[in-house]
């Protein structure tokens, strides 16, 4: 990234060479993990594309996570809902099947408004025989011209909480038109981002000049756009490695970019955007600079609660190492430990380099192994899933839900401020207790 030293943060030491983290190694680690299925992106899907339904195909545990990881959206007008396929349907596929067309006829005629179905697949094994594919090819035909009906797996067997926005994503890419040679190029920002922060993106990106910007999802189901060639593809969430890869099987180019969290990640994750379509650089500059300025002197009371304080990541959401980056950089934290579900080096370099040299990079979890360091390193800071944060807290430990960190708009320069305080809070929250 050719743009980095030019961007570079004062509070932040650039990296150079042999400082930087991108040759860190990585731990992987196999065994029991605690981290949700998949099932779980649909909460924050939903909301997004405002005319598609999920229907989970599962048991009633199924329904219960959801019931209880949606919390209150459950008494708003839902977006989702789970057939549950009772002992009964083991006695033939035959009938599951049925079971199933009845379950979507008799929501279609209830819900006129549903454009986009998605079947999401479970892990109980009645669910597991099932073949979702070919219903969804099945009940596409029977609804054509209406609504379209598609499916992917949310099972805990195949998918970790984001990974499940990564499966639906990547079963709307062959619905995306092909866009010739001759489209003009496009950008395609990949990933779900609050529609707050998706405007404020747009916004950004109208000011360089860039008249051709796509976001995907998209808030109405038949605006997906074209692919092809002339795609620039920008990742706004780490988690998307399996869509990425059929999108640039389809020809798009994706550009390499931290994240945009915080104040640099988003200077970043935007030059790479602007470099590729050929913003001049006090354009940019000029576009920037307020938003910039924001950022830091939103960060900098945030910066003085946090700099010197360990923490140490759980993996959980694969948004470990950019946030990891955050706060060391930004804020003067110390990451311990930076454990993340799955690591895509390709997608992760620019984020990996950025990282101190001297963090702990662990792929996949071995959870008795990973308490026993966390216990070990006594961090200022744990940020762990809501089964272990208890726990943790008994044993006077500061922990923070890092299922908070994926259900907050914390993308972008207006953020920037508010995700800091998301990890300034329970340090604040302790002392207060300690007192
Ligand atoms: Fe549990 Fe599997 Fe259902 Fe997820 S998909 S709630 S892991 S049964």
């Amino acid at each position: 990234m050719t743009s980095r030293a030019a961007l570079a943060n004062p509070a932040c030491p650039a990296p150079d060479g042999a400082a930087d983290g991108a040759a860190l190694p990585v731990v992987r680690e196999r065994g029991q993990n605690e981290v949700f299925c998949g099932l779980t992106g649909i909460i924050w899907l939903h909301r997004k594309i405002q005319d598609a339904f999920f229907l989970i195909v599962g048991s009633r545990t199924c329904a219960h996570l959801m019931q209880s990881a949606a919390g209150v959206m459950i008494f708003a007008e839902p977006r989702f809902a789970t057939a549950i396929l009772e002992e009964r349907d083991l006695a033939g596929l035959a009938d599951a099947n049925d079971e199933l067309d009845r379950e979507v006829a008799r929501l279609l005629e209830r819900r006129p408004d549903i454009k986009l179905l998605f079947l999401v697949g479970s892990c109980p094994s009645e669910v597991i025989k099932l073949d979702l594919s070919r219903a969804a090819v099945r009940l596409s035909q029977a609804y054509a011209g209406r609504t379209r009906v598609l499916s992917y797996s949310g099972s805990g067997l195949d998918t970790t909480f984001t990974e499940g926005e990564d499966a639906a994503l990547a079963a709307l890419v062959p619905e995306m038109p092909a866009a010739g040679d001759a489209a003009a190029p496009e950008l395609l920002v990949l990933g779900t981002l609050a529609d707050v922060v998706e405007d404020q993106m747009a916004r950004l990106f109208a000011a360089f000049g860039l008249e051709r910007v796509r976001f995907v999802p998209p808030r109405h189901a038949g605006d997906l756009p074209a692919v092809g060639p002339n795609t620039r593809l920008l990742l706004a969430q780490p988690f998307l490695a399996e869509t990425a890869r059929l999108l640039e099987r389809r020809g798009a180019t994706r550009l390499a970019a931290p994240f945009p969290l915080g104040e640099e990640g988003t200077t970043l994750w935007l030059k790479a955007a602007a470099d590729a379509f050929g913003v001049p650089a006090e354009r940019f500059e000029q576009v920037t600079a307020a938003a910039r300025a924001r950022a830091r002197a939103a960060l900098e009371p945030q910066r003085a609660a946090l700099a010197g304080k360990r923490i140490f990541f759980f993996p959980d959401s694969q948004l470990e190492p950019p946030l990891a980056r955050f706060l060391a950089r930004e804020l003067g934290m110390v990451p311990v430990e930076v454990a993340t579900p799955y690591l895509h080096r390709g997608l992760m370099a620019p984020e990996l380099a950025l990282l101190p040299p001297d963090t702990r990079l662990v792929e996949g979890q071995h959870l008795d192994n990973q308490l026993d360091r966390c216990r070990d390193a006594r961090p200022d800071l744990t940020v762990c899933g809501l089964g272990l944060a208890n726990p943790l807290e008994a044993e006077g430990l500061t922990t923070k839900w890092a299922i908070e960190l994926v259900f907050t708009p914390i993308q972008g320069y207006e953020q920037a401020g508010d995700l800091a305080d998301l990890f300034a809070r329970p340090l604040r929250r302790a002392g207060l207790l300690r007192v």
